[in-house]
């Protein structure tokens, strides 16, 4: 008997179609703004991504809107359900913060982190149809595949990087070893630390996933600060079913009114001791006009470059050295009976895929959703997400994993897609030391936010951001 093919659901997650009528290329200049303001705010906060929405959170008590283009909050931090079975449809986990100040954050908007904690082995690694569980403790080390150099290469990496926890954080406004900086993780590894290529390889999927490129491509910086974590035995990491999502939610109900959704903003200009914007309501068609007190553009800076014409301050050169990848993400829901150890299953040699998380199996409880992450890295994501047919992207995802996991796709009964343009801001050689040494926060009554100012793609940079801009916001409110 034939089976039928699954259903490919295409495209959710981001919103190109809220911005690119409006920025691609340059149409606000034809826009007329109305005369009469639709009303007033103390500030506004523009994308309620996590970093706009801790803004957001931290100036609760302020006169206050947030304008979100999207037609939900949490930016790449979405989530689905399928029959009843959720899943993060982005960003998926987090680690578990060891000052005490964060976890109260996180108590008081209402998250039980003890709860969400994530049972070993958090990653494993598939490595030519062999599965090596905890690839990044000790043991999981010393089982990898790699010549012996490689071994004891990374151990000595591991402990070197452990000794550093105390020195290394983020949020600081000059950059530790910025020597580390200005080569890629490639070469750090294989020269400056003698590690045979294959180590390379290995962390390839790793970072491609989390920090948008191969090892050649980030700079070795931002790779070892993000391997500190996982090498790390005192790390723990929390996922709540729908990921991330849940911190967007929990921010976006602590505020006094909700984020207005499908609103863009298109404009902004001075207006004496204010700022006027122009936004586009999506919901009933339409422009209006509102006045603030303060802006903060919690947007991509591939996007505030548009916005903010020179006259703001900000120079159009230092926007272009800010560079994204993007991201496809695929949830495959049916009856999948595939076991994986870890709860982040890395794969190598898998040009489409670098990784999945998959719940574990209840016996007798319904259909599973595996969620696989398949980064597009910087150049060449974006285009094909434009172009390519969700159908194409779809069956590409299914053979890759069948290939890999032979059987999967029969099993699968419908491939929910969901792309993000400019998903994560890419730290390439040198990129860390322009933006701690050079580049503009604030200018005005304009406050930038957003990840990519911190240069790293994860929610932690979000939250920092996101609390720095409200600090700025208050300070600029009452003339601070
Ligand atoms: C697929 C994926 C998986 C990830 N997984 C993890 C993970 O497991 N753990 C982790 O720590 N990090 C992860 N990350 C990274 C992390 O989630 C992000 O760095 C962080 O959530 C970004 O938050 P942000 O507020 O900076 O930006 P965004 O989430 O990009 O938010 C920006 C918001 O602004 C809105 N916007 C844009 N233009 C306008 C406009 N003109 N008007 C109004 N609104 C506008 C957008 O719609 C969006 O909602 C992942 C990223 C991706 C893409």
């Amino acid at each position: 008997m034939s089976r039928s093919l699954p259903r490919i659901i295409p495209w959710q997650g981001d919103t190109p179609q809220a911005c690119h009528p409006f920025f691609y290329p340059y149409e606000t200049e034809k826009i007329s703004w109305p005369e009469t303001a639709g009303g007033h705010s103390e500030v506004v906060v523009v994308g309620a991504g996590l970093s706009g929405l801790t803004a957001a959170y931290f100036l609760r008590h302020r006169d206050l809107m947030v304008l979100e283009a999207g037609e939900q909050v949490g930016g790449v931090c979405q989530s689905g359900n399928y029959r009843g079975v959720p899943y993060p449809a982005g960003s998926a986990y987090f680690y578990y913060p060891w000052e005490a100040s964060w976890q109260e954050w996180h108590r008081e908007l209402g998250l039980e982190l003890d709860e969400a904690l994530i049972a070993p082995p958090m990653s494993a690694l598939f490595h030519e149809g062999r599965w090596h569980p905890n690839c990044f403790s000790e043991a999981g080390i010393r089982s990898l595949p790699v010549p012996r150099a490689g071994v004891d290469g990374l151990l000595k990496l591991a402990e070197d990087l452990i000794n550093l926890e105390n020195v290394w954080d983020l949020g600081i406004d000059t950059l530790p070893l910025p020597e580390l900086d200005q080569v890629s993780l490639a070469h750090y590894l294989e020269v400056e630390r003698g590690l045979p290529r294959e180590v390379t390889m290995l962390l390839a999927p790793y970072c491609r996933s989390c920090l948008g490129a191969g090892p050649e491509a980030i700079s070795a910086w931002a790779g070892l600060f993000f391997l500190m974590s996982e090498f790390s035995s005192g790390t723990r990491a929390v996922a709540f079913p729908e990921g991330n999502a849940r911190l967007a939610q929990a921010l976006s109900q602590a505020l006094p009114n909700p984020p207005r959704c499908r609103h863009t903003l298109v404009g902004l200009r001075p207006r004496g001791e204010g700022v006027d914007l122009l936004v586009w309501n999506g919901a009933a068609p339409g422009f209006y006009r509102w006045e603030a007190g303060a802006v903060i553009l919690a947007v991509g800076k591939f996007l505030a470059r548009r916005l903010l014409t020179p006259d703001w301050g900000w120079r159009w050169e230092d926007f272009q050295l800010f560079r994204y990848s993007s991201y496809v993400v695929a949830a495959l829901c049916g009856q999948i009976t595939l076991e994986a150890p870890g709860y982040e299953n890395w794969i190598t040699k898998a040009a489409e895929i670098s990784d999945f998380i998959l719940a574990p199996r209840v016996p007798g409880k319904g259909p599973r959703v595996m969620v696989a992450f398949a980064p597009q890295p910087y150049p060449q994501g974006r285009k094909p997400l434009l172009q390519a047919q969700a159908e194409y992207q779809g069956r590409n995802l299914l053979a890759a994993l069948e290939d890999h996991f032979p059987g999967i796709a029969a099993e699968v009964e419908e491939v929910r897609l969901y792309r993000f343009g400019h998903a994560q801001v890419l730290p390439y050689p040198g990129f860390l030391t322009f933006l701690r040494g050079r580049f503009p926060r604030k200018q005005g009554r304009i406050i930038l936010a957003h990840s990519d100012l911190e240069g790293l793609p994860c929610i932690e940079a979000a939250i920092v951001q996101g609390q720095k801009a409200a600090r700025r916001a208050l300070a600029v409110l009452d003339q601070r």
